[in-house]
């Protein structure tokens, strides 16, 4: 079936998110001119119900919002400057350039961008990209999870990786921060040392910054669809994906398909973590995103380097597998920092130490270490 493009004029085209996407992407804001993406990835979460609530397929219906650079002019003149999300870039971008028009629209207003691609179509809008990066910033994230053959199961119409790679190499040379989502992990399939080994290696030849990983997950009904793609290529992975997805919820041992979860066991994860960090320091490379201080206004720029201090810490704990209470307790100061209006400096100058445990989520450990940035960052 031919991909069918639906125009329509949508009232909002701006998401604006309670917290910033700590440790992982940093954007507040999300702009996407498309409702669907004709790449069809097989293990895509727009296939679980959650993300997309429409009865047409995601990838042969594409709704395309032609007012959607308007809007987002509109929209973003009433918000703080911020990082924006914008995407994804698709062939149905060839016709309509919204895209570009958007990103055209954030350096115009001084909005810094993110991007998260597979296409290596963003380099028509290179010039557009550089113009927001002197500006303030940009950053360009590949979406990338394996370099073997057995990808184009996966992904059947997304760009190949050596484009994506090609357009990672160019990007860096254009003096932007660039690096790689390993993200998901296809457990059993992609999460070797070696697949892990050779994606960061690429990126690092390539002028990438980072690799962030991150396992899949799932959800009704592509929680279905992926098992079934498991047992028509790799049958014997059924079994350990269905438990991987279960057993670690009590109550689950002992249940059978469709009460596989949406995550696989939290030590998994951090198991994956850890691997993908240890293999990105051998090569010079991070393992998470660093965020840009400069875009935001003196004044509040220790507050976010304090909060970044604590997102990095709430990953850090993640992975360690520490308790969740603990992981919670640095996420919703990390966010109370992050969202401060005033200055950390200025409450402290003026309140001192109580000053910091009057904030809420701050108790006197973590107080201690945010006093201790402070004084790093000064
Ligand atoms: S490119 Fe991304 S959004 Fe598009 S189908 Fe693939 S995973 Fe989904």
């Amino acid at each position: 079936m031919c991909t069918q493009y639906i125009e329509y004029k949508p009232r909002r085209v701006l998401n604006v998110y309670k917290h910033c996407d700590g440790a992982w992407f940093w954007n507040r804001y999300s702009a996407n001119p498309y409702v669907g993406c004709e790449y069809g990835c097989e293990y895509c979460y727009f296939r679980a119900k959650r993300y997309f609530r429409f009865d047409w397929d995601f990838s042969e219906v594409i709704k395309v919002k032609v007012n959607a650079p308007i809007l987002l002019r509109k929209e973003l003149s009433k918000v703080k400057k911020d990082i924006t999300m914008l995407g994804f870039y698709q062939p149905v971008e060839v016709k309509y350039r919204l895209i570009r028009s958007m990103l055209e629209v954030c350096a115009e207003l001084g909005f810094p961008v993110h991007m998260n691609e597979k296409s290596d179509l963003i380099l028509r809008d290179l010039d557009v990209l550089k113009e927001i990066n002197e500006r303030s910033w940009a950053c360009v994230t590949f979406s990338i999870i394996t370099k073997r053959k057995s990808l184009r199961i996966w992904e059947p119409k997304a760009p190949s990786v050596e484009k994506r790679f090609e357009a990672m190499k160019e990007i860096s040379g254009a003096g932007i921060t660039t690096g790689t989502a390993l993200i998901p992990v296809l457990p059993f399939i992609y999460d070797d040392d070696e697949n892990i080994e050779e994606i960061v290696r690429e990126t690092a030849e390539s002028g990438g910054k980072y690799v962030i990983g991150g396992s899949l997950t799932l959800g009704s009904p592509l929680t279905e669809h992926y098992l079934s793609i498991l047992r028509e290529n790799w049958p014997d992975l059924v079994e350990p994906t269905v438990k991987l997805f279960s057993s670690w919820k009590k109550g689950r041992e002992k249940a059978d398909y469709p009460k596989v979860g949406d995550v696989p066991d939290p030590a998994y994860q951090a198991k994956l973590g850890r691997k993908v960090k240890e293999i990105c320091e051998r090569y010079g490379l991070s393992d998470r995103i660093e965020r840009p201080l400069h875009i935001y206004p003196p004044e509040i720029r220790s507050n976010k380097a304090v909060a970044n201090y604590l997102f990095e810490r709430t990953y850090r704990l993640e992975l360690e597998g520490a308790p969740p209470h603990k992981i919670w307790a640095y996420r919703k100061a990390a966010w109370t920092i992050d969202e401060m209006e005033i200055s950390l400096k200025n409450l402290l100058d003026e309140r001192g130490f109580d000053g910091l445990l009057s904030l809420p989520n701050v108790g006197k450990k973590i107080a201690k270490e945010i006093l201790q940035v402070l004084k790093e960052v000064d």
